[in-house]
């Protein structure tokens, strides 16, 4: 494939945008390259400036669940425009698309619409500062919740750490209210309860995690977190941005039967719009200005059109009970193929699958935490990437993202998919 068009647009968005990209991940710098430019896409398609079809495995980071351009999202933004495309006023629709996905979500009473994941994650980690009055909060490695200061956090020296900026501009005092723990470790969160007695507020973390590639929780470590919150005055926060509305209809919650304190939604949430939002019971959010004492605001928070495409997408998910099942047995089947692919090609590797996300290790041990999942082998990654990208399957261009498989996958695409990765780990 050619990407002529491509590398010219790069260059010249490269003279006025930093790094010719506004978000660091589309620049391919963990895989080398140019990132490529899209003119359009429809369903599991992206058309890219150069004439090249690619099958999409990362639709947008996992908003467009039902396809790129679903008619009903589209029909809907296009409606809404005509009349108007920002009030700051309320709208009786944003009222429906929080009446639906209450309805939608176990256990939550009340939602609040922000114009991003990480304004979610924000926003939920203040209210329950707020709730709590107390000031620490607990956040894995490897889980992303967006780039407020109080997330980007890497591990202190020392056993029992207060966590040390990883990007310069958050602030030592920032940090040190932000404590780290391993994913999928009980022990270590427990030692850091009891080392922080009365003055952790929150623990956040990824129910399931998406942002290492994917990891699901081992038996019992969700159990044992709530267990723990509830035993210690803590706000549970289920980081859901990216597992709301995909892995069930009311997300992780649903699946494994567990209460979070406040839940947390982006991407799918948005039918592709930028959307976010955080719910949790009544108690709590009555906490929020105007009714309760903690502030929170934004001028383009629940615009017509984000919530117009919301709603739309929402209501798919809702109409269709049997989504959730096709979409995990379509993330199956991809799986065994690739699993079958890369075996008889003797390829070192570890594939992580729960419903429609799934991500392949280039490491032969169980992948289940930060430390597990940078034990990649980057250069087969980067091989990987390229070569299936000759092929005219896009992958996301780094080893820690997860794929996001959408109901506009045929099996036919599957299959391509599966003989492309055939082809290409044959050459590794
Ligand atoms: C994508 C993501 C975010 C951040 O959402 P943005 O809309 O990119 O700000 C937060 N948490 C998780 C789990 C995510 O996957």
């Amino acid at each position: 494939m050619i990407y002529k068009r491509s590398s010219e647009l790069f260059a010249e968005a490269e003279k006025v945008i930093p790094g010719g990209v506004n978000s660091p991940v589309r620049a391919f710098k963990a895989v080398g390259g140019t990132p490529i430019f899209v003119k359009s896409a429809k369903g599991a398609y992206l058309y890219d400036e150069d004439g090249n079809r690619l099958i999409d495995y990362i639709n947008s980071w996992g908003p467009m669940i039902l396809g790129h351009a679903y008619e009903p999202v589209v029909e809907a933004v296009i409606a809404k425009a005509k009349l108007g495309t920002s009030f700051g006023m309320p709208t009786e629709l944003e009222t429906q698309i929080a009446a639906l996905a209450v309805s939608m979500v176990p256990n939550i009473d009340k939602i609040r619409f922000v114009n991003s994941g990480t304004e979610a994650c924000m926003s939920a980690v203040r209210l329950a500062r707020g709730f709590t009055k107390r000031d620490k909060i607990i956040k894995f490695a490897g889980c992303y919740h967006g780039h407020s200061d109080s997330f980007l956090i890497q591990a202190g020296s020392g056993a029992v750490t207060f966590g040390t900026p990883n990007s310069p501009g958050v602030t030592a005092g920032t940090a040190k209210d932000t404590l780290l723990a391993k994913y999928n470790d009980l022990e270590n969160v427990a030692t850091l309860i009891e080392a922080n007695k009365n003055e952790i507020a929150a623990i956040i973390v990824e129910p399931v995690a998406g942002n290492m590639g994917c990891i699901p929780p081992v038996k019992g470590f969700l159990e044992g977190l709530r267990e723990l919150c509830t035993a210690n005055g803590i706000l549970l926060i289920f980081d859901e941005v990216m597992t709301g509305f995909r892995l069930a209809r009311g997300g992780v919650q649903e699946l494994f039967n567990i209460n979070a304190d406040i839940v947390c939604f982006g991407k799918v949430i948005g039918g592709g719009l930028p959307v976010g939002a955080f719910a949790a019971r009544a108690e709590i959010m009555n906490y929020l200005a105007p009714l309760g004492p903690v502030y929170q605001a934004g001028t383009l928070s629940g615009n017509p059109l984000a919530m117009a495409a919301g709603l739309a997408m929402l209501q798919a998910l809702d109409t269709d009970r049997a989504i959730f099942k096709r979409l995990e047995e379509k993330t199956a089947y991809l799986g065994a193929g690739i699993e079958r692919v890369l075996k008889a090609n003797n390829v070192v590797f570890t594939i992580n699958q729960i419903g429609s996300m799934i991500s392949v290790h280039f490491d032969a041990n169980p992948v289940t935490d930060f430390q597990s999942a940078a034990k990649g082998d980057n250069e087969t990654f980067k091989k990987f990437f390229h070569g299936l990208l000759a092929e005219g399957v896009y992958i996301a261009p780094s080893a820690y993202e997860t794929w996001f498989i959408t109901d506009a996958l045929t099996y036919e695409d599957l299959d391509f998919t599966i003989q492309a990765i055939d082809k290409v780990s044959k050459t590794f």
